[in-house]
């Protein structure tokens, strides 16, 4: 049975004055044991945030695929994971499309998280060109493919859905599609790692909030949600949290 997986995707935002906000949502996880909640914070929040995080682990939204190096402005998993993030976000549309990532470049740093003992959150999701064109679940399903990390399990990786259309617009698929998919992308991971796929959490994400989270995690193969603009604060993140 897989445990029900809400995290919060503060994108660039958050200055010391939202830690407020942070421990906030840490109490609201502590009232629901049985959903766990993260919130993956800028990377200047980390620190502070892990110790006003209360029941809701620390996440970051991104990590460098090699260990140290000459790699200006870049964060390794590991210093990262010692700064309090016990999971980190790969392969974010925001990060495919204006930082050029590859697959490759994600099943990377996933496994580079991995190694340093982090969880993983490993993003994939269809242009809306691609939705249109009936081709959403293939290419979906070989993004997810070409971008698993070797030995890739339930223990430490979740995948996230999320339609690149639907993200901070307001829009969402219809649930049938939204079914749809989380079904063939759960298909997908068992034709790499067989019946391990079970296990694996599949979060949706992309305009997720109080009014729709309900319905969405009812969805037999969504076990979750990774979410933006309504994680910004507890009013608005809480009921997504009791949805779940
Ligand atoms: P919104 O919830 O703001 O649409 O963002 C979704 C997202 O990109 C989470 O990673």
């Amino acid at each position: 049975d897989r445990r029900k997986l809400v995290v919060g995707n503060w994108k660039m935002n958050g200055m010391r004055a939202h830690l407020d906000e942070v421990e906030a949502i840490g109490r609201v996880a502590a009232q629901h044991p049985a959903v766990e909640v993260g919130l993956c914070l800028p990377a200047t929040l980390i620190m502070a945030g892990s110790e006003r995080r209360g029941a809701a682990f620390i996440g970051a939204q991104n990590c460098h695929m090699d260990i140290s190096g000459a790699y200006t402005g870049s964060l390794s998993a590991e210093m990262l994971c010692e700064a309090g993030a016990s999971w980190v976000i790969t392969g974010h549309s925001e990060r495919r499309e204006a930082r050029g990532e590859t697959n490759e470049d994600i099943a990377a740093k996933s496994a580079a998280a991995h190694r340093v003992g982090m969880k993983v959150i490993l993003c994939v999701g269809e242009t809306i060109e691609v939705r249109d064109a009936g081709r959403a679940e293939d290419v979906v399903s070989q993004q997810l493919l070409a971008s698993l990390p070797e030995g890739a399990a339930a223990d430490w990786l979740a995948v996230a859905y999320e339609p690149i259309w639907a993200i901070g617009t307001g829009r969402i698929p219809t649930m049938e599609a939204v079914a749809s998919m989380h079904a063939a992308l759960r298909a997908a991971l068992a034709t790499r790692i067989g019946a391990e796929a079970d296990k694996v959490r599949i979060l949706y994400g992309g305009s997720m909030n109080g009014d729709n989270a309900a319905d969405l995690m009812a969805l037999a193969d969504v076990d979750g949600g990774l979410v933006g603009g309504a994680s910004l604060s507890a009013a608005k993140f809480a009921p997504i949290i009791e949805a779940a």
